[in-house]
């Protein structure tokens, strides 16, 4: 048995964080303790992406709400498929309860602004190696003329992730591909979901005829979705939101049994989530690739 509390949290960005999905100015989620009958901790967070498939704070409220304040390990192993962060927010507090681990310390990738604004923010966040930066937002030659500057002016051996959310047509999508295959260095590691989520044949054939990497992201939100794109033949790269994924255990078996090219990624949480879900990436994440967590300049010092 274990007793259950949980409190709701919300955390303004610097400034908003525009994508294809839209705009986005505070996160909000769930912090949740379990403490054992030793007395042992064990902290998880429930960060949902509702626009990522995952539930809403509301559902994750609705859930924690009607909890008993005493749980056992049956009630977070019973925690239905549709409230994938409530999944991972337990499941991840009783592994931390059962087992501590401090922090891995992994290479992260750091998230640029949208827009000429990366071209701004790149000076101060050079400690990184790895940036990803959001397309699919302004209009195509705009972007690729700042993409082009961004290019230049990033640091020689540096690489870059585009990530078009789903949000390009398949002639901008092969434009772009285009235009990475084109430049001298490979500092394009990817290019992260082209197309929308109902595209994925189109994106395998991009695959098939473009020499930079493609990356799957809203095709893959939780485990279901990424099974099924791997039993539909995608062998590029998966990026993997853990905090809204499910099942951490689960997920952990999935990536061990294939060994996938997998890149895991924020979803904006708090130092709570962000520690379970580096965990599991010290594990699983591919050996050569940097993590998706240079996220904290997003955030108001707190
Ligand atoms: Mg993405």
């Amino acid at each position: 048995m274990y007793s259950f509390e949980f409190q709701p949290y919300q955390r303004r960005f610097q400034t908003p964080l525009v994508t294809k999905h839209g705009i986005w100015e505070i996160r909000t989620g769930i912090i949740l303790q379990l403490v054992g009958e030793s007395g042992k901790i064990g902290w998880g967070e429930i960060a949902p992406l509702p626009w990522f498939a995952s539930e809403t704070l509301v559902q994750a409220l609705d859930f924690c709400r009607q909890l008993p304040h005493k749980i056992t390990t049956e009630t977070i192993l019973a925690i239905p498929a549709i409230l994938p962060a409530c999944q991972f927010g337990f499941e991840s507090a009783w592994e931390e309860l059962i087992s501590p681990q401090p922090e891995p310390i992994l290479a992260s990738s750091a998230l640029l602004p949208a827009g000429k604004a990366a071209l701004e923010r790149l000076p101060e966040l050079l400690n990184y190696g790895t940036f990803k930066w959001k397309i699919g937002v302004a209009p195509l030659n705009e972007e690729l003329e700042i993409f082009r500057q961004l290019v230049t002016a990033l640091p020689a051996g540096s690489q870059l992730r585009l990530d078009a959310n789903g949000g390009l047509e398949l002639e901008a999508a092969k434009i772009w591909l285009g235009e990475c295959d084109n430049l001298n260095s490979k500092v394009v590691e990817f290019l992260e979901q082209p197309l929308a989520v109902n595209q994925l044949a189109a994106m395998q054939e991009l695959a098939n005829n473009y020499a930079t990497p493609i990356a799957l992201d809203e095709s893959v939100t939780g485990l279901p979705q990424l099974q099924a794109c791997y039993e539909q033949g995608w062998r590029g790269i998966f990026v993997i939101k853990a905090a809204i994924a499910g099942s951490p255990s689960r997920l952990r078996q999935f990536l061990k049994t294939y060994q996938i090219d997998a890149v895991f990624s924020s979803v904006l949480e708090t130092a709570i989530g962000r520690k379970a879900a580096l965990k599991l990436a010290a594990e699983l994440n591919h050996p050569h690739r940097a993590v998706g967590f240079g996220v904290e300049h997003w955030f108001v010092e707190d």
